[in-house]
C-alpha cells in the first residue's frame, strides 16, 4: 500500500510530504488530503491544482497541514472563506505566502 500510493502521490504532487507515515502506511491513508485531492474522493477546491499553498503547507507539521486542508481546501462549506480563494475568484493571484486564514506563512 505504501509503495503504490506513495509512488503515485509523489508523481502527482511532486514531493514527498514529511511525517506522513501515519497516513501512508495505515488505513488512515484515505483521510490524507493528497489522497482525497488526487482521487477526487470528496469536495476539492477548484483552485487546488494551481495553488502553491497546498504544497507550501507541507513544510512544518503535516497534522497542521491536514487541519488547514480540511478547514478550507476540502471543505464544501468553508472553501469560499479562504482568503486565497477570494483573491483567485476575482481574477487576481494571491501572494505565495498568504495562508487561507489571511495570515502570512513564516
Ligand atoms: S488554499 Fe484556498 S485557494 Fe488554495 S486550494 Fe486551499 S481553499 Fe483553495
Amino acid at each position: 500500500m505504501f509503495v503504490d500510493y506513495t509512488r503515485e502521490c509523489q508523481y502527482k504532487i511532486g514531493f514527498l510530504p514529511l511525517d506522513t507515515s501515519l497516513y501512508c502506511s495505515t488505513e488512515k491513508y484515505k483521510q490524507c488530503p493528497f489522497y482525497i485531492a488526487i482521487n477526487q474522493s470528496g469536495h476539492v477546491c477548484k483552485y487546488l491544482n494551481q495553488c502553491p499553498s497546498f504544497e507550501h503547507f507541507k513544510a512544518e507539521n503535516f497534522d497542521d497541514f491536514v487541519s488547514i486542508a480540511y478547514k478550507y481546501c476540502l471543505s464544501e462549506k468553508n472553501n469560499n472563506n479562504c482568503k486565497r480563494f477570494k483573491i483567485r475568484k476575482r481574477g487576481d493571484m494571491p501572494a505565495l505566502d498568504l495562508m487561507p486564514d489571511g495570515s502570512m506563512f513564516k
